[in-house]
């Protein structure tokens, strides 16, 4: 008998929970990755970067792995017919992996658990990609918190060295069950290597230490890089959160958020599509597809607003504190869903997390838990004084910046204020 480890969004061999615990289980593991074809589908671009990355996140798995006369098991296909072959082809004890909260996750592992079950398989899943889930951290009534600085208080008293266990295990010959490398190429797999640069992020003490005097100017290389790896789980949170405490309390707070938006999506999985508060439903979008094609393109006439989504077009990063103005800018300014920012956003952002991204929005939008008023509009312009003020992002990406043919702005900042917080009001009162 084996039993099986399914790597998912934790593409690391140390301090990984699943993994530790199938390696303690007195089996032979069997890694396994599933190149889902249904997740596939949802990539439009043969060149995505996200693609890529994990592509070369299982290959380094393999070179760990070679050392122990093994290598990560690809199939690619459904999750479902995946499983069908395994069973076929192994006498499985039990699979084990890491908890995903994403609702179409939740929906696929329930239904590969109950495959499992109906053959005495079975299923073990842990906690690995966030420090507390939903449900952990609840205030004293039992109800789970909308507001992130109380939440980000209960979250800091329950840290304890448990939770910050080290899940490395020391491998040795008779850890895993040999099998050959047969890690299909991008194009096998229907894609192409990516020309984005995404260099491999690290734990930075240099950025990390200097976080909180940094992190709100997009010129300064001010912040980690490592959403992407967080999002594929090549670097443990726990590691990072220890990190943290070490080197920057600014900083935790950042992996705090993380954790926050994972519990919202967790508990009120309705969010996914829908406003967080219900109000906010009934305000009448104007939608206009030429503006929302301008916003894409980063031509607005508005300096941070365009440097901004051009960054996102080409490189597959916005800085924070942009990401926060365009977001503002497309839901307030001209009035389009956060639904559409949002989808543009999961497409283009290499760190693209569905709780993250979902939580930020809607809180740019105000319709999210713990969002801003729906009076408090950012000003592109006086962000752009304060946080870009000698202009050298803006030059970056904007080259025209300085010449007669930038463009005109596509709405007047006053009346665009005041038209977003009448549209609001109706739809609230
Ligand atoms: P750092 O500033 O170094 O922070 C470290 C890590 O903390 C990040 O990598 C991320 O995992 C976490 N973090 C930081 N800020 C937030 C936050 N506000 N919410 C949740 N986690 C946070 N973040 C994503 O990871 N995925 C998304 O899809 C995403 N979409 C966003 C959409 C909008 C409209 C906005 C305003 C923010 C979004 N963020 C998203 C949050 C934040 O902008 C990014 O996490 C951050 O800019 C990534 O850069 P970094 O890795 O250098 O982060």
């Amino acid at each position: 008998k084996v039993v099986v480890f399914w790597f998912r969004r934790d593409l690391r061999i140390e301090d990984n929970v699943g993994l530790y615990f199938a390696l303690n289980s007195g089996y032979r593991v069997l890694p396994l990755f599933i190149f889902d074809k249904s997740i596939l589908a949802r990539f439009s671009r043969r060149d995505d970067a996200r693609v890529d990355y994990i592509h070369q996140a299982i290959n380094s798995l393999n070179n760990t792995l070679k050392d122990y006369h093994t290598s990560v098991m690809c199939l690619h296909t459904t999750a479902s017919e995946a499983y069908d072959k395994l069973f076929e082809q192994y006498d499985i004890a039990a699979i084990y992996c890491n908890e995903d909260y994403e609702p179409t996750s939740i929906d696929r592992d329930n239904l590969i658990a109950k495959k499992a079950s109906s053959r005495n398989i079975s299923f073990f899943q842990y906690k690995d990609h966030v420090i507390f889930k939903g449900g952990e951290i609840l205030k004293s009534d039992g109800t789970p918190y909308q507001i992130y600085t109380p939440y980000a208080k209960m979250w800091r008293v329950k840290l304890d060295d448990r939770a910050l266990f080290d899940y490395t295990t020391i491998l040795c010959q008779e850890s895993f069950v040999s099998v050959e490398n047969d890690l299909p190429t991008l194009e096998e797999l229907g894609f192409e290597r990516s020309s984005l640069d995404y260099t491999h992020p690290i734990l930075d003490e240099g950025i990390i230490s200097n976080y909180d005097k940094n992190r709100d100017y997009p010129a300064i290389e001010g912040t980690t890089r490592l959403g992407i790896a967080l999002r594929f789980g090549t670097i443990s949170i726990r590691k990072c959160v220890n990190f943290a405490l070490h080197h920057n309390e600014v900083w935790l707070k950042e992996l705090i958020w993380r954790d926050f938006f994972s519990q919202i999506m967790y508990l009120f999985p309705q969010v996914v599509n829908s406003c967080f508060k219900d109000k906010y439903e009934r305000i009448n979008w104007r939608n206009n597809e030429e503006e929302f094609d301008l916003w894409c393109k980063g031509q607005t006439g508005y300096p941070l607003v365009d440097a901004g989504m051009r960054e996102l077009n080409e490189t597959g990063f916005m800085h924070n504190r942009v990401r926060m103005v365009v977001a503002s800018f497309l839901t307030k300014h001209l009035l389009i869903d956060w639904r559409w920012g949002e989808a543009y956003f999961a497409q283009y952002l290499l760190d693209y997390d569905l709780a993250s991204n979902n939580g930020n929005w809607q809180w740019a939008a105000g319709c999210g838990c713990d969002a801003a008023p729906y009076f408090r509009i950012f000003n592109p312009l006086e962000q752009q004084k304060k946080f870009d003020k000698t202009g050298v992002y803006i030059r970056k990406w904007v080259q025209e910046f300085d010449s007669l043919d930038y463009k005109n702005p596509i709405v007047d900042n006053k009346e665009a204020r005041i038209r977003a917080i009448e549209t609001y009001k109706k739809a609230l009162i």
